[in-house]
C-alpha cells in the first residue's frame, strides 16, 4: 500500500499557483499537477486562521465540533484570552509563558475536543504509523518530551511540565524532535530568527531524515509556514514566494531515484490553509475596534477580568470575536458596528439560530439547522430575511453560495464552537481590524474573513487511487486520506 504525504502550505492561493506554473517557476508543483487532480476552489474553515483550520484538517470537522474557535479567543471558564501566538507585541503583554503553554500544550491537550478523533489517532489505532512535522495541532496516542530552548526558558521562567501528545513520528521545530537513528543538525543561531525551527527548510530536513531512516510513517503531515509570513509583508511578490516553496518541494522529490518513483510509492497531496487579501495602505483601511467600541469597558491585554469589564476583543486579523461580559451589552455592540461600511458581516447566535447583519446597510438574515433547504454538501437549513447579506441563492430546494463559500456551515461552526455569547465580525475586502497591539499589515496581505478571497484554496492530489470528491472542502481531506490508507470511512467521526 502507498504511503500518504500531505504538505500544508500556508496561504498558497490558486491564482498564484497557476501563475507560478505558467511562468515555469514551480517545476515540482507542475509535475504534481500534470500527474494528478487539481481543484482550484477547495473551501477552508472560518475564521480563516491557521489554528482552527489545522484542527479541522486533522479531525475532519468544523470548530462547532472540534471546539477550537480561532487563533485568538476568550475562554470564559478560565476568564482568560487564549492566544496561540499571533505576534510578538500581544504575546509580550499576555506573557510568553501563557502563550507558549496555550500553543504547545492547551491546544492539543485541553482545547481540542476529546470527543472527536484526530487522523493520527485513527491511523495508529489501525496499527499503522502516523507523522506530524511542524503542525501545531498534532494530538495523538504517543507522548513526546518538549525541549524548551535555554533562551526561552531563561527569559520567561517558563517550565512545561509533562509531555505533549502526538503521533509516533513527531517533530515541532527544535522543541519536539523525532526519535530517529540520527539527530537532525540544527544551527543554534537560526533558532531565534527562524521560529525555533518551525520553518520550511527545517520541515523538509526532518522529512528527508525520516525517509532516510527507513521509518516513513504511513501518513505524514508537513507544515510549511514561510509563504504566509512573506505574503503578509510583500503580497505583490506572491509568485516568487511560492517559487521558494517549490524549491523545498523539489528537495523532497529529488530524494527519490525519479519523481515518478515518488508517486509509485506515495500519494502526494498539497493544500493550503487559507488565502490572503491585500490591505489598503492608508489609515482608513485599518478599522480600529477600540475606537468603534470605545463606550465599553474593554479588557486590556494581560489584565485580569474585573467585575465592571464589559467586553473582550479577540482579534483574528480580518475577523474578530467580541465577547460581551455583561447583560445587554451584545445588542449595543451590534448597533455600534452596524453603521460602518468597512465592516462586512456581523454575526451572532439567538438560541439555535445564527443572525447575520451586513455592515453599512443593516440588512439582516437568519438561518438554522434542519430546515427545508439543502446546501451543496447535503446539510439542511432553514433561512429567512435578506438573502443578499450572504449572497445566498435558492435554486429549487438547493442553496448556493458564491461570495461566501459554504457560508452557513462555516459561520455556524465558528459561533457554536463555544456556548457563551459571542459576536463574530469580519472586515470588508481591503480592510483589516486593529485592536490593542494586534498585528496589522497596511499595504500587505491579511486574512481571517469569510470572503472567498480568504477562503478558497488550491488542492492538488497526485498518485491517489481515486478522485477527490467535489465540491471540495478542507474538512473532507482526512476521510480521503484514510480511504487511501485502506481504513474504513465508517471509523471517521462525522
Ligand atoms: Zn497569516
Amino acid at each position: 500500500m502507498k504511503k500518504v504525504i500531505l504538505f500544508l502550505i500556508d496561504s498558497m492561493m490558486p491564482d498564484v499557483l497557476e501563475a507560478c506554473i505558467a511562468e515555469k517557476k514551480a517545476p515540482g508543483m507542475q509535475f504534481l499537477m500534470e500527474h494528478g487532480q487539481y481543484i482550484a476552489d477547495c473551501t477552508t474553515v472560518f475564521p480563516t486562521m491557521t489554528a482552527s483550520i489545522d484542527c479541522s484538517l486533522i479531525t475532519g470537522v468544523y470548530p462547532d465540533q472540534h471546539k477550537v474557535p480561532g487563533l485568538v479567543w476568550y475562554d470564559p471558564e478560565m476568564k482568560q484570552m487564549v492566544n496561540y501566538i499571533n505576534g510578538s507585541l500581544p504575546v509580550q503583554k499576555l506573557g510568553i509563558a501563557q502563550c507558549a503553554r496555550n500553543v504547545l500544550f492547551d491546544l492539543n491537550e485541553r482545547h481540542l475536543n476529546r470527543d472527536v478523533k484526530t487522523i493520527h489517532e485513527i491511523v495508529e489505532e489501525q496499527g499503522l504509523v502516523s507523522g506530524s512535522i511542524n503542525v501545531i495541532a498534532h494530538r495523538g496516542h504517543k507522548k513526546h518530551k518538549v525541549h524548551i530552548p535555554p533562551l526561552l526558558d531563561a527569559v520567561t521562567g517558563f517550565r512545561l511540565k509533562g509531555k505533549v501528545s502526538g503521533p509516533t513520528i513527531m517533530s515541532l521545530g527544535t522543541l519536539v524532535r523525532p526519535d530517529l537513528f540520527r539527530t537532525i543538525t540544527w544551527n543554534a543561531s537560526q533558532s531565534i530568527i527562524e521560529g525555533y525551527g518551525v520553518n520550511d527548510t527545517h520541515a523538509i530536513d526532518v522529512l528527508l531524515e525520516v525517509l532516510r531512516s527507513g521509518k516513513q510513517p504511513d501518513f505524514t503531515l508537513v507544515y510549511m509556514p514561510e509563504n504566509d509570513h512573506k505574503l503578509h509583508r510583500t503580497p505583490h511578490e506572491a509568485v516568487s514566494h511560492l517559487a521558494d516553496v517549490d524549491k523545498q518541494l523539489v528537495r523532497f522529490l529529488d530524494f527519490f531515484d525519479s519523481w515518478e518513483q515518488m508517486l509509485e510509492r506515495n500519494v502526494c497531496i498539497l493544500v493550503s490553509d487559507h488565502g490572503q487579501t491585500v490591505i489598503g495602505k492608508s489609515e482608513e483601511y485599518t478599522i480600529s475596534l477600540d475606537e468603534l467600541l470605545s463606550r465599553f469597558s474593554v479588557l486590556r491585554l494581560g489584565e485580569q477580568v474585573s467585575p465592571d469589564c464589559e467586553l473582550v476583543i479577540c482579534n483574528n486579523e480580518r475577523m474578530s470575536y467580541l465577547y460581551p461580559l455583561q447583560a445587554g451589552v451584545m445588542g449595543k455592540i451590534v448597533d455600534d458596528l452596524s453603521h460602518d461600511q468597512r465592516i462586512d458581516l456581523i454575526a451572532w447566535k439567538e438560541g439555535e439560530q445564527v443572525v447575520v447583519r451586513q455592515g453599512g446597510t443593516g440588512k439582516t438574515l437568519r438561518f438554522w439547522r434542519n430546515g427545508p433547504w439543502t446546501d451543496i454538501h447535503g446539510v439542511t437549513w432553514g433561512v429567512e430575511g435578506e438573502l443578499e447579506v450572504l449572497d445566498v441563492r435558492g435554486n429549487g430546494r438547493e442553496l448556493q453560495f458564491s461570495t461566501y463559500p459554504d457560508a452557513f456551515s462555516r459561520l455556524y461552526g465558528a459561533l457554536f464552537a463555544q456556548t457563551c455569547e459571542v459576536v463574530a465580525v469580519t472586515a470588508a475586502p481591503s480592510y483589516q481590524f486593529l485592536s490593542e497591539l494586534a498585528p496589522t499589515h497596511p499595504g500587505g496581505g491579511s486574512h481571517g474573513s469569510l470572503h472567498k478571497q480568504d477562503s478558497l484554496v488550491p488542492l492538488l492530489i497526485a498518485g491517489a487511487s481515486r478522485s477527490f470528491p467535489t465540491p471540495a472542502r478542507i474538512v473532507d481531506i482526512s476521510a480521503f486520506i484514510l480511504q487511501e490508507l485502506g481504513i474504513e470511512t465508517a471509523l471517521v467521526p462525522r
